[in-house]
């Protein structure tokens, strides 16, 4: 094996099969609007994480009609965000800076049980209700097992960031400044040295209260389809993020190991090697170097 030469340089890019950016979306309070998303995402292969408050849920077994304006019902969750992401708004949107730490930790521990009965895998990522938090109940969050919680800030380098659970986004979906969509993304994708995420965050109810939901396909249609976006939900560029920060690379750059359970890409002098979970992979300089 030594008889090889070595790869000249060895990268871990930051999304799977190095893609150059990641788009991912995330939407509150789960109303009946919601539907509308979910359709056009479903139609154009985008990804949203859906922040939900439980006991705000209607129960009466059969889906919320859409004239009520009103939340989904429990019943139509699963079904409806299958292939995106559910994850917690505190179980009955309070303004979190006016509770308790107990408290603070039965909204959290109260829509994480619910939502989990309702979806059938384990909820994981949350948003801030009213974008409020602070350092303790950051780490109260950390502490229960929660991976990441969007606050309403927004930056234009918006991933990696260094703490999770106060996570800005890049813009909010009606946001000017410093441009609108489509016009914001368009700059960020055309430029070809752009490597990173773009986030977009909203309520669906904010189309139907300004009427316009024809800015839906507007705005958010020119972001699908490009070959070189990775589409994700939250909880999905975070899980990839953590094995990405866990596979070895050894100090030769002969081999590496992936300790966790997704495929991590490295590029391998130019080339793309994924290495599969929990496997060493002999890394070589492409054949024709
Ligand atoms: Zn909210």
């Amino acid at each position: 094996m030594q008889d090889q030469p070595a790869p000249k340089k060895v990268e871990i890019p930051l999304f799977p099969r190095g893609k150059r950016i990641a788009v991912t979306t995330s939407w509150d309070d789960g109303l009946v609007f919601d539907r509308r998303i979910v359709e056009a995402f479903n139609a154009w292969g985008l990804k949203g994480t859906f922040n939900l408050n439980s006991r705000s849920l209607t129960r009466t077994g059969k889906p919320a009609p859409m004239e009520g304006k009103g939340h989904l019902d429990a019943c139509e969750v699963a079904d409806l965000y299958a292939g995106h992401e559910v994850a917690i708004h505190m179980a009955t949107h309070p303004q979190p800076l006016l509770l308790t730490p107990i408290q603070l930790a039965a909204e959290v521990l109260e829509d994480r049980q619910a939502l989990e009965d309702l979806v059938g895998y384990p909820v994981r990522g949350m948003a801030y209700p009213f974008g409020r938090y602070n350092r303790a109940f950051i780490d109260l969050l950390r502490a229960m097992g929660i991976v990441y919680s969007r606050t309403t800030e927004t930056t234009p380098n918006c991933f990696p960031v260094d703490e999770p659970l106060a996570w800005p986004a890049t813009m909010h979906m009606f946001a000017n400044s410093p441009a609108p969509l489509p016009q914001r993304w368009e700059t960020y994708y055309g430029n070809p040295r752009q490597n990173g995420l773009f986030f977009v965050w909203g309520h669906s109810y904010e189309f139907d209260r300004a009427d316009c939901w024809d800015r839906l396909e507007t705005l958010l249609a020119p972001l699908a389809g490009k070959p070189d976006v990775w589409y994700c939900t939250n909880i999905e560029l975070w899980d990839y993020h953590a094995a990405r920060q866990r596979l070895v690379v050894g100090a030769n750059r002969r081999t590496a190991f992936n300790p966790s359970a997704l495929a991590v890409t490295v590029n391998v002098d130019g080339q793309l090697v994924d290495v599969p979970p929990g496997q060493v992979v002999a890394l070589a300089p492409p054949a024709s170097a």
